[in-house]
């Protein structure tokens, strides 16, 4: 008896196109999805030179603008959707995004939610961070605004919705903590992952200090107030880990596979840092969330890098505190921060 085989899964075509950044990360992966209909994962920066690379990356692929039929977005953070308006122009394709990333294309950086600069310096001074701290990063993040054109969603995915690219069925996977909005593609099929920057092969992605709204605020705004961004992000990382996936195209780096193993290394990383945050609250006393971030990470000398360095310390407090390894302290440091320190010290 001869046995009888289902049919093989489509695989998709999917291309990566180098595209160049002005940031410490280095250049960004744009996919091309190959069949009907044509997607676009991601655009790049709205800079001169990564526009000629994504033409040159299409025209390498006998393709243009024009030919794109879809533009899907990973998350809305400028080095990914930065020339997602321009090229929807060129191509007049629809462009696709979480709806929890609406806000954010629609504004510029961090003006996504109204309140959330007030939310910012609130947290900053609540951080321990120095007067200057809050204007200097301000003001370098505006100078990035111009890196991004603003682009309206036409069409917005939520968890579990599918979505056609490539000749292939994808699921829509809700993957918030580096971003709010963050979505990952996956075909059940090939068992591809498109994982923009949840999951990169070569660094360990930052779940970036986040506001939501708590209720009516002073004014006009609503209040914000801090989510949990990492433990947010774990939680979208075991998503990840659960499902079956043969290869992984990521937002930076090389396509790479074996996710569960890169799962594993950065769930150790997050309890080494932990670790290393205690040492530090042990050795030298409670400290500030800002002070920490110095002392971890003090060759950051940009107020960028250092809000980053912060973020990064702010969600292994998280951690730390649902451990009931670190005690905060509201409003007893200088300007009325907070101070944490070691439970064991
Ligand atoms: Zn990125």
């Amino acid at each position: 008896m001869s046995e009888t085989s289902l049919p093989a899964a489509p695989v998709p075509d999917i291309r990566r196109l180098v595209v160049p950044t002005p940031f410490p990360v280095g250049p960004v992966n744009c996919y091309v999805l190959l069949g009907s209909p044509l997607v676009l994962v991601d655009t790049g920066p709205s800079t001169p030179s990564a526009r000629e690379a994504l033409e040159r990356g299409l025209a390498g692929l006998g393709l243009g603008f024009p030919d794109i039929e879809a533009i899907w977005l990973t998350h809305p953070h400028i080095d990914h959707y930065g020339l997602a308006d321009e090229v929807a122009r060129l191509s007049g394709a629809p462009v696709v995004a979480h709806a929890e990333a609406v806000p954010r294309l629609a504004g510029k950086l961090h003006q996504g939610k109204a309140g959330e600069k007030e939310a910012l310096e609130g947290l900053l001074v609540q951080a321990g961070a120095p007067e200057a701290f809050g204007r200097d990063l301000l003001r370098q993040w505006a100078s990035t605004d111009r890196l991004a054109a603003t682009v309206k969603a036409d069409k917005t995915l939520e968890d579990g919705d599918l979505v056609t690219g490539g000749g292939v069925v994808w699921r829509a996977i809700s993957t918030p903590g580096h971003s709010p909005g963050s979505l990952c593609y996956y075909d059940p099929g090939s068992r591809c992952l498109l994982s923009g920057d949840h999951l990169l092969p070569h660094i360990s992605s930052n779940a970036i200090m986040e506001f939501t709204e708590a209720g009516p605020g002073a004014g006009a705004a609503p209040r914000l107030v801090r989510v949990r961004s990492l433990e947010i992000y774990i939680r979208a990382l075991r998503k990840i880990e659960a499902l079956d996936v043969r290869e992984v195209f990521p937002g930076h780096g090389e396509p790479f596979t074996g996710h569960r193993e890169l799962i594993a290394r950065r769930m150790r990383h997050y309890e080494r840092r932990k670790d290393a945050i205690a040492k530090v609250l042990r050795e030298k006393g409670p400290s500030t969330a800002f002070g920490l971030a110095r002392a971890l990470f003090p060759k950051q000398d940009q107020s960028i890098g250092q809000f980053l360095a912060l973020s990064e310390v702010l969600g292994h407090l998280d951690l730390l505190e649902t451990d009931g390894r670190v005690e905060c302290r509201h409003g007893e440091g200088d300007r009325r921060s907070d101070t944490f320190s070691d439970r064991r010290s």
